[in-house]
């Protein structure tokens, strides 16, 4: 058992704060990781502040963790000291349910481990994430990073990455498919990236005027303000695909006026409260609308593949630890370009 510096959320309406987690000696199937960035998710925020319920605390969030290798137990073959790797959003699974078999451990009936917020699959020993100088997670849940990606720009590919390419695969994203992409932060920007590298033709919709230049040099092909009426006359019935990013309620009907027939929304947003929804806005046309969730290890490690192979990464604000709070506040203003990451150094030296 080691003791390590990390920063948590005390409680749901207190500021998240320095806190030292106990992490367990590496077993003979774990990998032990000293973190080198973790980037800072909206999710992080619905959590710690309790805004979906059930949370768990004290908290360390962070489910974006790039770092290296220290450590390996006497069984792990896939990792070695040295390693560049990376840890999204699971660190353990039953790995034996129908879900874990067909490798969508995201969903494993036994609940799956997360990250954080969660349990280890004994259900007892809580789970903390990536704000932290280092983790040790079970050998089948780490990625390999390829040492091309710049490591802080490539954290926010284990959650903001992952979660927008699994759509856009499910989804068959080929070259020249309209792809919407609603709200441009950490996840709608991994989103306009990723579509573009697949061939799409993406519109950014974004409630933010000041957003449109760095939705086109972000690979966007059109820029749609959601709050001018117009837009949804005159992109109705355009798109094939869209992926909503969106952290807070709004309007889903209008939006599912601007799919083709048989076109697809795929919510990837998660608002505490939910949406108004009318039936006819998806009969009329046999529209779909789904959910998607992360991805699961085999899908996670071929969107890094990808992204090396396209030289796809996050853009990234790199922030101390210590300002974490103000990241927070920021992210919620959709002040933040287009995603904030936590360099663990900060930890080391405090
Ligand atoms: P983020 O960086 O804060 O981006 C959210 C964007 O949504 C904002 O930049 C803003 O874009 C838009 N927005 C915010 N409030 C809005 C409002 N009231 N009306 C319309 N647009 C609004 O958050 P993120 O980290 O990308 O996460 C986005 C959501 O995805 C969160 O709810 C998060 O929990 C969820 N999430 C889901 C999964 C999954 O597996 N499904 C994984 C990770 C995160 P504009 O300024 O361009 O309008
Ligand atoms: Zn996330």
């Amino acid at each position: 058992m080691s003791k390590v510096p990390a920063y948590a959320a005390p409680s749901a309406n207190a500021p998240l704060a320095p806190f030292t987690v106990a992490r367990r000696d590496p077993g003979p199937h774990d990998v032990a990781i000293d973190i080198e960035f973790c980037g800072i998710c909206h999710s992080d925020v619905h959590q710690a502040r309790d805004e979906w319920g059930g949370s768990i605390f004290p908290m360390v969030p962070g489910h974006e963790i790039l770092g290296r290798v220290r450590q390996v137990g006497a069984k792990v073959t896939k990792f070695k000291a040295g390693d560049r790797v990376g840890v999204g959003c699971l660190v353990d699974s039953c790995q034996d349910c129908d879900p874990c078999r067909r490798h969508k451990e995201q969903f494993c009936q036994k609940g799956g481990a997360f990250t954080y917020n969660g349990t280890e699959m004994d259900r007892k020993t809580p789970t903390y994430g990536g704000y932290s100088t280092s983790v040790v997670v079970s050998e089948a849940f780490v990625l390999k990073v390829p040492e091309g990606l710049d490591p802080a720009a490539a954290a926010p590919l284990l959650c903001a990455g992952i979660t927008t390419y699994s759509p856009l695969k499910q989804w068959h994203c080929k070259p020249g498919d309209k792809v919407g992409v609603v709200g441009l932060g950490g996840l709608g920007h991994m989103a306009v990236k990723l579509a573009a590298a697949m061939g799409a033709e993406v519109t950014m919709l974004s409630t933010s005027r000041a957003k449109e230049a760095d939705a086109r040099r972000l690979g966007a092909h059109g820029f749609a303000l959601t709050s001018d009426d117009a837009v949804f006359k005159k992109l109705a019935g355009h798109f094939d695909l869209m992926i909503d990013t969106v952290s807070a309620p709004h309007d889903l009907n209008r939006e599912v006026g601007l799919l083709r027939p048989e076109g697809a929304l795929v919510l990837v947003g998660a608002p505490p409260e939910p949406m108004p929804f009318s039936s006819f806005a998806l009969i009329m046309g046999n529209k779909r609308m789904a959910g998607s969730l992360i991805g699961g290890l085999a899908e996670t490690q071929e969107m890094l593949d990808f992204c090396a192979a396209k030289k796809v990464v996050s853009d990234v604000e790199v922030i101390p630890a210590q300002k974490v709070n103000e990241a927070y506040e920021r992210m919620l203003k959709g002040d933040v370009r287009y995603r904030f990451v936590i360099d663990t150094a900060s930890l080391k030296s405090a």
